[in-house]
């Protein structure tokens, strides 16, 4: 009305000019989140969706040709183990590459019990030295229990609860997104349910998820079904939302658990729980030397207290005796491709015939030394695709540095089980790398591509989008995207990073009234 009332009367009844925007993505097929994809236009204003659809009479400062390609909203990736990298003088030269090559741009940190409870100063980096991802954080059980109680094997004092409970919820009230554990490894092994559930309610009263590695994903401790069974009884009783960290079955003794594992989290949902997992799609999973093979109990202290009983004749024997049982369950040393140090690129089996030991002599020989990273082939095809398939499992990296899962998880989600085997659609890829993931870690704003959402948003060729990345060669950057845009920056031109660093901390709002 109000354009009418100013024209001149000369204009009238000519079409008004076309609205000019920052930014328009003309031709692709677009994949909203939410929608059945259909081939449009987005636009960008400053750093958000402007309009999304089929023919946007807009003009735009920049035009961003899409024919044949697929628009999607920023892959988001939940579960990662760059916070070190994240943290170092050059993380955006060290990281970008590995997520915004591939479509990533938001990462999760603190995942497994790791996240250290300052969210405060870690989040507070992005504005000071930004980065070119979006990251979010979990406050970590491992970091806070370490802190409190060090490495010892025990329940906590009272008084040491009371410090723990007081870490997690400083943490959520600074912005973590929620509790993260690592219930497999020491010290965080030593904690029984309650004291987790615990601390689980300061997360939950803010609004927070808990995000767990579960205490058992074998046969070591408690065995998979009762690991699974202890993370829903977590969320049931500190009442709060689960999310299973990279559901897996793995080792051959739990070999073809997986449907028994997917009854037991659809049966919790069905009867009203928020249970959620995400994935990686490769069969060997990353850990490192003593965390593959080396007890909990001989773990206890610290590493001074390991290398002290592996020089303890009797503990050395029980030792020994444990490392062949835990080789046995993960398919023996030909499965175990070491990462790093004097044996890199050797599986144990070839490290210990160089070595001339057998390889539980070996393990114990090297981890005396250092504790490299491994990967460790412990998981069939056909269980990960079992759990793929479940609307409820997202795509998640489980992202460090010497494994290609890094730089190639969501692209080889894409070319290996998208296109080449059709476990998913590409519809059901992307929703489960993006919408899903901001909706299940509730971040505002961000995971499809609709009016007022954060312009994150990525233009990729579906027939050349696939990973790069190997075992043998884990830092090659992952191929066929085109153009990734964060924050309504452009980061990624012509398959080339253009060195913005746009990136932002995001920072989960506590529930009203959780926090002073
Ligand atoms: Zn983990």
């Amino acid at each position: 009305m109000l354009i009418a009332a100013v024209m001149p009367a000369f204009l009238m009844g000519v079409a008004a000019p076309a609205e000019t925007v920052d930014l328009l993505i003309r031709g692709g097929l677009v994949h909203t989140g939410s929608a059945a994809p259909f081939v449009g236009d987005v636009a960008v204003s400053g750093d958000r969706i402007h309009a999304v659809g089929r023919r946007l009479g807009m003009t735009a400062r920049t035009i961003i040709k899409a024919r044949g390609l697929v628009v999607a909203p920023g892959l988001i990736d939940p579960h990662t183990h760059v916070d070190k990298d994240l943290a170092s003088d050059d993380a955006h030269a060290r990281l970008v590459p590995a997520f915004l090559l591939q479509g990533v741009t938001t990462a999760m940190i603190g995942n497994d019990g790791a996240g250290d409870p300052g969210v405060a100063a870690i989040l507070g980096r992005a504005s000071s030295r930004p980065v070119g991802i979006n990251f979010a954080a979990f406050a970590g059980f491992g970091a806070i229990r370490t802190k409190v109680i060090g490495e010892a094997d025990r329940a906590p004092t009272r008084a040491e609860l009371a410090r723990m409970k007081t870490m997690v919820g400083q943490a959520m009230c600074d912005g973590a997104i929620g509790f993260s554990t690592g219930l497999f490894y020491a010290p965080q092994s030593f904690a029984r349910t309650g004291e987790v559930v615990a601390l689980a309610k300061e997360a939950a009263s803010r609004g927070g998820i808990y995000d767990s590695h579960i205490r058992d994903e074998s046969t070591y401790s408690i065995g998979l079904l009762a690991a699974i069974d202890e993370a829903l009884a977590i969320g049931r009783e500190a009442r709060l939302a689960v999310n299973i960290s990279h559901i897996k079955a793995l080792g051959v003794d739990v070999e073809g658990q997986a449907p028994l594992v997917i009854a037991r989290i659809e049966a919790a949902r069905r009867a009203g729980q928020r249970v959620t997992a995400d994935q990686y799609p490769w069969s060997a999973s990353g850990t490192t030397l003593i965390g593959a093979l080396i007890p909990a109990w001989a773990q206890a202290g610290g590493r001074g207290a390991l290398l002290a009983r592996l020089d303890h004749a009797r503990l050395a024997r029980r030792l020994r005796a444990d490392i062949s049982e835990n080789l046995r369950k993960r398919g023996g040393a030909g499965a175990l491709l070491i990462k790093a140090g004097a044996y890199k690129g050797r599986t144990l089996d070839e490290a210990a015939k160089a070595r001339r030991e057998d390889p539980v002599a070996a393990a114990m020989s090297i981890v005396r030394q250092a504790d490299p990273t491994v990967a460790s082939f412990n998981q069939s095809e056909r269980d990960i695709k079992v759990f793929m398939r479940r609307p409820w499992v997202m795509t998640s990296s489980d992202g460090s540095p010497g494994h290609p899962r890094l730089f190639g998880s969501f692209a080889r989600k894409y070319a290996k089980y998208v296109v080449a085997e059709r476990v998913l659609t590409p519809r059901q890829f992307i929703e489960r790398s993006s919408t899903q993931t901001a909706t299940t870690f509730g971040l505002a704003g961000r995971g499809s591509l609709t009016l007022g959402a954060f312009a994150d948003i990525i233009l990729f060729d579906p027939k050349r989008y696939a990973a790069r990345a190997t075992y043998e060669q884990p830092e090659l950057a992952a191929a066929g995207v085109r153009t990734v845009i964060v924050n309504g920056v452009v980061a990624v031109h012509d398959g080339k990073l253009t060195g913005a660093a746009a990136g932002r901390a995001l920072r989960h709002e506590p529930t009203p009234g959780s926090c002073p």
